[in-house]
This record gives C-alpha cells, structure tokens and sequence, in this order.
C-alpha cells in the first residue's frame, strides 16, 4: 500500500470547523487505499499566545519550562484531529513527538532530530491505523520534551517521511504553493510548479516562512521530494526536488523579505591581527546567529564591522560584544532595528550575469537606499529601511519579470 505523510500547518487546523474538514480530506486519501501518518501543528496564534504567557509571568523563562508549555499547542490539535476522525468512521490513534519515537538533542527550544524509532507507527499502519503526530516536537536522551524551532512542524513531517520511507510527502498551509514571493505582498506572485532544494532552502532562510529552512535542509540531505499544496482547495502544488538542469534557464526564482533582522554596527575597533577573530567568536560563544558581514576600509588604525543578526540575539550581542571591545583597546556598538533584508533566488544565477545591476538599478529607480550587499552562488540579498520592504520586493519582482514566469 503507498504510504504517504501529510502535515496541515496552524491556520489549516485553526479551529474545530477547520479541524473536521482536514479530517474530511484524511478520510478521502484513506479511502483511496493509503496508509497515512498526519502531522499536525498547533491552531495558528496558539504558539504566540503561549509564549506571550511565558513572558507576562517571567521575564527570563528557562528554555526547558518553554518545551514543555509550547509542546501544548500540537497537543490539542493531535487529540482532536483524531477524535474528528473517528467522528467519520476512521481508526485513527494519535501521538506526541515523544511517542512517535523521535529522539532530539539537548537543545530546548531549536532541538536537531537524531533518530526516529518508527516501529510503533509501522505496526499501527500495518494494522489499518491512521496515525496522527504532534509536530514540532520530540523528547531528549534525559526525557526532557523539546522542541524543534518555530515552524517546526515541516521538520517533523519531512523527518517522518524520510524514517518511513514514505511513497509521498503533502505540506498543506494556506496558500497554493510556493510562490516567486510571499503572495500576501506582491500581488502578482506566481505559483512555481517545481523549485529546488537549494533555491527553497535559501528563500526559506532568507524569510519566506512557507516552508521551515530546517526541514529543507533536511529534505535535501535524505532526498525526500515533497509537495507543498493548499488545504483548501484541490489545485496542484510545488514540488519540491533536486536540481534538474533546465532549472537554471531561470535566473531569479524569487523573492524574499526577511523583517526580523537588527544591524549590528561596531565602530572604530583597532585594525589589528586577531580583533575579527575576537568579536566574532564572543557572538559564537553566546550562540548568536550572524548573517551579512561586512568591514570597510581601515582609517587611521581603526575600522568598523557591520553585520546581521535576528532581532531576537541584538541585544545579547551588544552584552558580549562591549566587555571585548575594551580587552581589545576601544570600540563602540550600536544596534539598529529598522530595517529588512530583500533577497533574490535562483540556480540560473550561477550562470548569467548582470543580476546585481538590475536589482540596485530597479531600487534606486524607486530611491530605496542599499546599506549592507552581500552575495551567494545562488542569491543577492541586501539590507534596506523597514518601512520601505514590501515596495522594495513589489519592484525587484516586476523588474526580473517574475510575474511572467511560467514554471
Ligand atoms: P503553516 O501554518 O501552514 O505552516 P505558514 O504561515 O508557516 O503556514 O506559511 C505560509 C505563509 O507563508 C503564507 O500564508 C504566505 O503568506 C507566506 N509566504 C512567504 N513567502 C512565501 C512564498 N514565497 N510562497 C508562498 N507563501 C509564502
Ligand atoms: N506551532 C509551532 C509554531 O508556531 C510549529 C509549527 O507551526 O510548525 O512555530
Ligand atoms: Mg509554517
């Protein structure tokens, strides 16, 4: 029998009415004679307001006390999702992260998976159950309830796929597909047919939370091909896949915004051997995630680092960092919030030229300023004002013409 696994994100199970239509489409697939293992998120918002609740009772909240309260969330909806089913005549049993035998490290709040011990889903699947799984979620060498990063629950589904050697891998959301940009902002996005790996992987990472980048990094790395499709309608998806050579004929797939960004600028430090080093591993050491780095030229004797961090690390950043710029002989950083990061996508980039021109042309074309560049293989992004991002992705997607993009 080909087994499939489906994962409905937070708005498709977002309340009880929603909650019986998914169980509706689960139904319909069974009965086309699949064996299916379903994982769910929490309702949409249910996480936010979880962790709002953390931080109205404790400023600091211990990253363990977090697993266990936001582990909640996938908790009702596995216990609904199978109770609905059962309500239309369907064998379903659901699981927690725990009892679906996906083992985790040690690290509450953005956990790596490390096994999956599959044996109790294949047995009810033989036995004709559907198995519902809470996603996000799994259980350390200690028992300790972690979980895997928000959005997590692609990484579960696509993990499950890969431990169950499944025929097929489904991830409902709320939009048709992945799109050459978020298609809440740019009107005229297009749905892809197909994308690859590395082109989702950076627009994921690069802020098109459709998919978590997590999972598809994971995706890649077991080879598991996955569709994303809407659960609310029966239209095709994108598939999601290896690179195939007619995809480089495309320069820019997409385009993506990331709006959870800070630039964090240190300011006359001593141009010597070792000072980069210094201020790059004290972020290390305190587990801050750097993206875009850049350094001017020195002038008399001192120069100055800008780079980019997620919102949530400045500050820890600005902590570390003013202890090492004394030890090092002076310095100063500032932080600034105001700001986004627009990058453009695509495998075709690695063989045409003239990508950058466009872009900076079609923003200056607008007068949005550039303040930090950087460049991949496969991406440019930049940094700009906030307050001018949408419009910012709006012009680079008509200027690279990726409304008429057919594929
Ligand atoms: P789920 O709760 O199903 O996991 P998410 O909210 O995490 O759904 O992701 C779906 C959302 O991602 C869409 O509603 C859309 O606004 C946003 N999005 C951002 N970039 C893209 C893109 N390139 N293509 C499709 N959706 C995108
Ligand atoms: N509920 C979690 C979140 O909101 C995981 C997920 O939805 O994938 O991040
Ligand atoms: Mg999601």
């Amino acid at each position: 029998m080909p087994r499939i696994v489906q994962k409905y994100g937070g708005t498709s199970v977002g309340d009880v009415e929603r909650i019986k239509k998914v169980a509706e489409r689960i139904k319909a697939t069974r009965d086309e004679g699949h064996e299916l293992v379903v994982v769910v998120s929490a309702r949409s918002g249910v996480t936010n307001e979880l962790i709002a609740r953390a931080k109205a009772v404790c400023e600091h909240p211990s990253e363990r006390e977090m697993d266990m309260l936001l582990a909640i969330g996938e908790q009702e909806t596995i216990a609904l999702t199978a109770m609905a089913l059962h309500g239309v005549g369907v064998d379903a049993v659901s699981y927690t992260g725990a009892q679906a035998g996906i083992f985790t490290d040690k690290v509450h709040t953005k956990a790596k998976i490390k096994t999956i011990n599959a044996q109790p889903i294949d047995k009810d699947l033989k036995q004709g159950k559907v198995v519902i799984v809470a996603g996000f979620q799994g259980i350390n060498e200690d028992g300790h309830v972690t979980t895997l990063g928000r959005g997590g629950s692609d990484l579960t589904a696509i993990a499950l796929a890969a431990a169950l050697q499944a025929d097929k891998c489904e991830i409902y959301t709320d939009v048709d597909g992945v799109y050459t940009a978020d298609p809440r902002v740019v009107k005229t996005a297009r749905k892809l047919n197909e994308i690859s790996y590395d082109e989702m992987l950076e627009l994921a990472s690069s802020g098109s939370k459709v998919m978590q980048s997590r999972s598809v990094e994971f995706a890649k790395k077991y080879g598991v091909v996955f569709e994303v499709r809407s659960s609310f309608n029966h239209n095709p998806g994108t598939i999601v896949k290896e690179e195939v050579a007619y995809m480089e004929k495309v320069v820019v797939r997409g385009v993506a915004v990331d709006k959870d960004q800070a630039k964090v600028i240190v300011s006359n430090i001593v141009d010597k051997p070792g000072s980069a080093a210094r201020v790059f591993r004290a972020l290390a050491d305190a587990n801050v995630l750097v993206d875009m780095i850049v350094q001017n030229v020195p002038r008399h004797g001192v120069a100055n680092l800008t780079f980019t961090v997620p919102q949530g690390d400045s500050h820890r950043a600005q902590k570390v960092l003013e202890p090492v710029l004394a030890e090092i002989g002076g310095g100063a950083v500032a932080i600034h919030e105001h700001i986004a990061k627009l990058s453009v996508v695509g495998v075709g980039m690695k063989t045409h030229s003239g990508v950058a021109a466009t872009l900076f042309q079609a923003l200056a074309d607008v007068g949005i300023n550039i303040e930090l560049i950087t460049t991949s293989e496969i991406k440019i992004s930049i940094v700009i004002d906030l307050d001018r991002a949408d419009e910012a992705a709006r012009v680079t997607h008509e200027a690279f013409q990726l409304s008429q993009l057919g594929v």
